[in-house]
């Protein structure tokens, strides 16, 4: 049997990420946060002192990235995801990471039934011959509380106009690109989380992989385990 592929897209702060974790563990797929990736280059010339991405730095940085630097809790700091998004209009950068992407698909490791990989463009770009596509979106309001809450939960005070802002800029940096702009793939199951608890975005999606994969549910389906 082939192994399972799930792509999952979608805007900054949509909910991509937790999607990904649950149905990793209800399907018993491997999962690889792409979005990673572009932090992880991001990172590295930030501890260089850049405060501006340079081209030819990190195009030498994605071709040395290693599964190791993805492991860098620092990399989900918010000033990361900003640099990443300038890293990731870079087309040599993108074509560096695709590599590593599609190797990561290739290899779902022993005792899984595959992958899910969530990030911009892995229905349409990385993995577009992936049976099941799911774009995750909310609106720009909806995401940014969500961030403000987080943030907060840390213990990091943060201002709701500020992440507001700083979610637009993402967003139009993301769909305005030249080289593989944010958009769902053809046949992508569109799931707007706006008003949704994370259960029932869960259940959502699993109605939809479970009309592409019958019979694949292997793990966990309640959301307290
Ligand atoms: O998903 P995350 O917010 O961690 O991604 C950081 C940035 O990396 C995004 O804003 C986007 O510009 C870029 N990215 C991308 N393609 C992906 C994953 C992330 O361009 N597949």
């Amino acid at each position: 049997m082939l192994p399972m592929l799930i792509a999952i897209d979608g805007p900054a702060g949509a909910g991509k990420g937790t999607l990904a974790h649950y149905l990793a563990q209800i399907y018993y797929l491997d999962c690889l946060d792409t979005g990673l990736l572009y932090r992880a280059i991001a990172f590295k010339m930030k501890k260089k002192g850049k405060k501006s991405v340079d081209k030819e730095e990190a195009i030498e940085e994605a071709s040395r990235l290693q599964a190791d630097d993805l492991r860098n809790p620092s990399l989900r700091d918010e000033e990361i995801g900003k640099l990443a998004s300038e890293v990731a209009i870079f087309p040599e950068v993108r074509a560096l990471l695709l590599g590593f992407q599609q190797n990561f698909a290739k290899h779902p490791s022993p005792g899984m039934q595959g992958v899910v990989l969530d990030g911009r463009d892995i229905g349409l770009v990385v993995l577009p011959e992936a049976p099941c596509k799911i774009y995750v979106t909310a609106s720009p309001e909806v995401r940014a509380m969500r961030r403000l809450k987080e943030l907060h939960q840390k213990g990091i005070n943060s201002i709701y106009e500020v992440i507001l802002e700083d979610i637009k800029v993402r967003d139009a940096r993301d769909w305005n690109r030249d080289v593989s702009p944010l958009r769902p793939a053809k046949g992508a199951f569109i799931l707007d989380t706006s008003e949704l608890e994370i259960d029932n975005v869960v259940e959502k999606a699993c109605l939809f992989v479970d009309s592409i994969y019958p019979e694949s549910r292997k793990g966990v389906s309640s959301l307290s385990e």
